[in-house]
């Protein structure tokens, strides 16, 4: 049995999150959903007050945070302390705080010293935009993820309207944009694929398409043996 880390990167809107959870379940492995972590991060700082560039004082709370994820059997929660934040860090308005304060070094080397020490524990899918890249470089098998602005607007578009919410596919599209620019041009742990990352374009493909591409991929580079 060994330990094995597959990293899954990408940009908003990608699939990342989907295939990232079926994947680890299909591998019976954890799912470590980093942008959560962010958002967590980001929901705390904003109830305390703070501002998006606040980095000593964000920095700060980090560290005293207590970020913890629990799988009832419908899905990931996260909590912050004993409150289940899964909602609450899913808004819009802390889609851009989370792009914010993850531009932060504090918060950054904070996150990633967590996240690290997860990895430690065993086997995981990694889902973010630097898990290939910075936080598990020796990772055994590394994907990126990617679909076309309009591609992934309309994805998230769709979502939202099934949540209830009244938004217009512009304004999801300009704020995915944005979100977009600030995560690839942030001088820390900006999104990119790795050099040794397998592309895949998400457009045509369902989220279970995609993990039997990835399952395939594995597969091709050698047998994966167990997992602990
Ligand atoms: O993946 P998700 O949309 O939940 O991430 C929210 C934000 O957190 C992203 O826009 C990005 O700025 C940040 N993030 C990051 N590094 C990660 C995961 C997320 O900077 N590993």
């Amino acid at each position: 049995m060994s330990r094995k880390i597959v990293t899954i990167d990408g940009p908003a809107g990608s699939g990342k999150s989907t295939v990232s959870r079926l994947l680890a379940e299909r591998l019976g492995v954890l799912y470590l959903d980093t942008g959560a972590m962010y958002r967590a991060v980001a929901l705390q700082a904003k109830r305390l007050g703070m501002e998006p560039d606040e980095e000593k004082e964000i920095g700060r709370i980090c560290r005293d945070l207590d970020i913890r994820f629990q799988d009832d059997g419908n899905g990931l929660r996260i909590l912050l302390g004993d409150e289940d934040v899964s909602q609450a860090i899913r808004t819009p308005e802390m889609d851009l705080w989370a792009s914010r304060v993850s531009a932060l070094g504090e918060v950054r080397a904070a996150m990633v010293e967590l996240q690290r020490k997860i990895g430690r524990a065993g086997s995981l899918v990694a889902e973010g935009r630097d898990m290939g890249t910075v936080v598990f470089p020796e990772a055994d098998y590394k994907f990126f993820l990617t679909a076309p602005l309009e591609v992934r607007a309309w994805r998230r578009y769709k979502e939202r309207l099934e949540r209830g919410e009244r938004v217009s596919e512009e304004e999801v599209l300009a704020e995915l944009e944005k979100r977009d620019t600030w995560d690839r041009t942030r001088s820390i742990a900006p999104l990119r694929p790795a050099a040794d990352a397998v592309i895949i374009d998400t457009s045509d493909w369902s989220a279970v398409e995609v993990v039997e591409q990835v399952l395939k991929n594995m597969e091709e580079r050698g047998p994966c043996g167990s997992w602990d």
